[in-house]
């Protein structure tokens, strides 16, 4: 008789819903509240800015993930691609301006809302690419709003001072737009308070990500993509130092308990890239039988930002949001994972070339081969996509991860 394995749940996912719940309230709330603004923003943008400024910041990627993981994207997709935006490009943008034109949208179904708040302003960083401009620049459009943001230095080896001398005037000049565009002055000790509660908020959750060096890893990327919703989108905010406080004392309380994410973990693997959003319960599950761990990821590192010691809250915007790992070239992210590798002890590497994202992407240039050579660790690249499910074969996908494993287990012998 075999005895199905049982995942043990994350007991902090409780307190996860209702923040959530809360969040998704306070931002319908504000968006039909003539006293209050709501300002939406890119999810490394300047969020601390904002915040200061006295409006409540919405991610509309987090919508666009949303679409995608309660399988939704795939029926938004077409009315975004008839008015014009291509079918190849960021499936986070189409499904988002496809769910605005045809109403239709996850917060309903979840929260109880019609759907996003409407903006007052957009605000953009194209540290991580220059789709957002455009897809803020549709809604800025649609809802006659204003559309700000800052395009850093991209593609960068060393992150130098005068690259985040540049970015910081960018940031300040931001600010007189948006002073002058609202009339209100920037509250400095707001800025300041911010920028130290988002620097709390992740580096709680980089020690959280850093639990999976741990044997067996008490966390796995799956349940990252969860657990990372709040240092995104409430992360100068005390709800986010909070909860991942709560979440790191369950993650070490595991890590003594030796309990596993992945009961029976065999190997241990790195994920490059992003989900596959509609698959994400499959993946988890087939991940979970094959006795896979995913303990490290880049993208749930995305947001594990240096820490704030004090002084000019803008040098510090400017350097941890053009450090980030997107925003970095070839040679920088190889050394990266490389490294990366050594510290979760890792087994394998698996890429995912998501179709509609060049720019979260890493192996379009011969990188997962060289790290194979240079690391020695079996590679995985597989086809797919974040939210558009029509670049993914499930049975194909699964299919080569159990050959995969095959090799995993032939380094075993
Ligand atoms: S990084 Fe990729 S998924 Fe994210 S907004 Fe840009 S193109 Fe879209």
């Amino acid at each position: 008789m075999t005895i199905a394995v049982k995942r043990v749940p994350i007991k902090a996912r409780k307190r996860l819903q209702t923040l959530m719940h809360d969040y998704f309230l306070n931002l319908d709330a504000a968006a039909t509240d003539s006293n209050r603004n709501v300002a939406w923003c890119t999810s490394v943008g300047p969020c601390e800015i904002l915040t200061a400024f006295g409006y409540e910041v919405y991610f509309p990627e987090n919508h666009g993930a949303m679409l995608g993981a309660r399988k939704i994207s795939h029926e938004c997709i077409p009315a975004a691609v008839a008015i014009g935006y291509s079918a190849e490009s960021c499936s986070y943008m189409t499904s988002d301006i496809g769910s605005a034109l045809s109403g239709v949208s996850p917060l309903t179904e979840a929260f109880g809302i019609s759907g996003p708040p409407k903006p007052d302003l957009l605000c953009y960083n194209t540290n991580q690419c220059r789709e957002v401009q455009d897809w803020w620049n549709f809604f800025g459009r649609r809802h006659n709003a204003p559309v700000m943001g800052i395009g850093p230095p991209t593609h960068l080896d060393l992150v130098t001072e005068a690259h985040t001398d540049f970015v910081r005037n960018e940031l300040s000049q931001l600010i007189t737009r948006i002073e002058s565009q609202t009339g209100t002055k920037m509250d400095w000790a707001k800025l300041e308070e911010a920028v130290d509660k988002s620097s709390k908020a992740s580096s709680l959750w980089r020690k959280v990500l850093d639990t999976a060096q741990s044997h067996p890893s008490p966390i796995t990327f799956f349940d990252g993509l969860i657990h990372m919703a709040p240092v995104i989108l409430m992360r100068g905010s005390q709800h986010a130092i909070d909860y991942y406080t709560l979440l790191l004392a369950e993650m070490n309380e595991r890590t003594n308990a030796k309990e596993a994410a992945v009961t029976n973990e065999r190997f241990r693997i790195y994920w490059d890239g992003m989900p596959v959003w509609p698959k994400v319960r499959e993946m988890s599950e087939k991940f979970f039988d094959l006795g896979l761990c995913v303990a490290a990821s880049t993208y749930c590192n995305s947001w594990a930002f240096e820490e704030y010691t004090g002084g000019d809250p803008l040098a510090w915007m400017a350097k941890t949001s053009t450090k980030i790992f997107i925003n970095r070239d070839e040679t920088f992210k190889q050394k990266f994972l490389l490294d990366m590798c050594k510290q979760f002890d890792i087994d394998g590497m698996i890429f995912h070339n998501a179709r509609t994202c060049p720019n979260n992407t890493n192996s379009r240039f011969g990188m997962a081969q060289r790290l194979r050579d240079e690391s020695g660790l079996p590679v995985l690249v597989f086809d797919g996509d974040l939210s558009d499910v029509r670049f993914f074969s499930t049975a194909q996908t699964m299919t080569n991860i159990e050959t995969f494993v095959e090799q995993l287990e032939g380094r075993c012998r």
